[in-house]
């Protein structure tokens, strides 16, 4: 059964993702509190009792989650001044990003209602997921995009076979308002990054924390906030593992969005109950770019009942957090770097404690957006094959001379 976060019932075959008054739809699971984790292979077998589908046909899986959570880097951990800092990997996801989990549960649905065309306003990797997913499940996939989604996504969701419609705007939310709108009137189902069962797929990385961790949860989940399915998702676990008695205190999340389009954290800063529209709110972190995301305000609000933390950062700051954590051997894209930034500037300010234990999602890989490699300085030589004898002595040398050897 779906509800409204007032109680309002609707039976699953609805399928929206909002109710009239927009308020998002959720997935409501009886019995939470007899909730047991059960013995199985797979994530979602020993969480079964926490879902509301009795399982996934293996056909439609292109082997998401399982993603690695490991502890930062020293480098990193400098970076953010944070001592206990790990980083969940969602970039090893098989379009990577953290998109594919709720993709299997989307076309999971999809399946069950006999549907056989997917479709998605999307500023590149749900698209891009849902085109990889469509073609294994042999489903037509249609994919509005913005003029500035990178030319990379893009290919990547064409060479799936998705029907791509690149709409010539830079004004993001106004389009997706536009599409839905025209769907609406056409009997066309568009899934967006925020629907019911998209965040199923995303609660299943809480019980998948909740497991590497053995339970020690952190204190702190930075999630880089667009649509607002990922936090919701991430959240929505955690809150039903405290219903039925495996944990104790909930991690408090970090909505992290950039500044040039940051609805939900501006509007937390002037204490709003309702979140603030940035239209044409172009970021170099162009995966969390939407700038009026239906859901906002429940997320708004979730953050005051709950004392998350809100930040935002600058186009320089998300292209320095990007850099820092290439340095640290993780190449992730703009917007998945911005959490980073995000806790640096949190902790610089005395909101979080160098002892308090943060997460950071890493939402997605860098490969995908190389437009955004060129505000980089890359050091890149070119040379004579002639040249390059010199060029590598003079570097052993160095190297030797760093070291105190004595080479020669
Ligand atoms: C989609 C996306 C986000 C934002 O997630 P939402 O569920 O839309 O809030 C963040 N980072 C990356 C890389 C994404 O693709």
């Amino acid at each position: 059964m779906l509800s409204t976060l007032s109680g309002e019932a609707f039976p699953v075959e609805r399928c929206g993702e909002f109710a009239a008054n927009g308020e998002s739809l959720e997935v409501f699971i009886p019995d939470i509190e007899k909730a047991r984790i059960r013995k199985g292979r797979f994530l979602w077998e020993r969480f079964r009792d926490f879902l509301p589908f009795d399982g996934f046909d293996a056909e439609i899986s292109l082997g998401e989650g399982a993603t690695p959570l490991i502890a930062a880097p020293a480098s990193l951990k400098a970076y953010c001044s944070v001592e206990s800092l790990s980083l969940k990997n969602e970039t090893a996801n098989p379009t990577w990003s953290f998109k594919d989990r709720g993709t299997l549960t989307c076309i999971a649905m999809s399946k069950a209602m006999n549907e056989d065309l997917a479709a998605t306003v999307s500023t590149g990797n749900m698209g891009h997921s849902l085109a990889a997913y469509g073609a294994k499940a042999g489903m037509q996939v249609l994919v509005f995009v913005p003029e500035y989604t990178p030319a990379e996504k893009i290919a990547a969701m064409a060479i799936h076979g998705a029907e791509i419609f690149r709409v010539r705007t830079k004004d993001y939310a106004g389009m997706k308002k536009a599409v839905l709108a025209l769907a609406e009137k056409q009997g066309l189902r568009v899934v967006s990054g925020n629907g019911p069962f998209r965040v199923e797929g995303y609660k299943l990385t809480a019980f998948e924390i909740f497991e590497q961790t053995r339970g020690r949860l952190p204190d702190y989940i930075a999630v880089p906030t667009s649509a607002c399915g990922h936090i919701r998702g991430l959240f929505k676990g955690f809150v039903e593992l405290q219903k039925a008695g495996l944990i104790g205190d909930l991690p408090k999340m970090i909505v992290v969005q950039a500044e040039n389009c940051s609805p939900i954290v501006t509007a937390f800063r002037q204490k709003k109950r309702e979140i603030i529209p940035f239209y044409k709110g172009y970021t170099v972190a162009e995966a969390i770019s939407g700038g009026d995301p239906p859901g906002g305000n429940e997320i708004l609000d979730k953050a005051y009942r709950f004392a998350w933390l809100a930040e935002t950062v600058s186009e320089e700051e998300i292209l320095a957090s990007q850099a820092a954590l290439a340095r640290s051997g993780y190449f992730v894209e703009a917007a998945a770097a911005t959490g980073s930034g995000a806790v640096k500037k949190l902790c610089a300010a005395g909101s979080i404690m160098p002892s308090d234990k943060v997460l950071l999602m890493l939402t997605g890989t860098g490969l995908k957006d190389a437009g955004t490699l060129k505000r980089h300085s890359l050091n890149v030589r070119e040379i004579t094959p002639q040249a390059l004898e010199a060029e590598m002595r003079k570097i052993i040398y160095n190297a030797g001379e760093r070291s105190g050897e004595t080479i020669y």
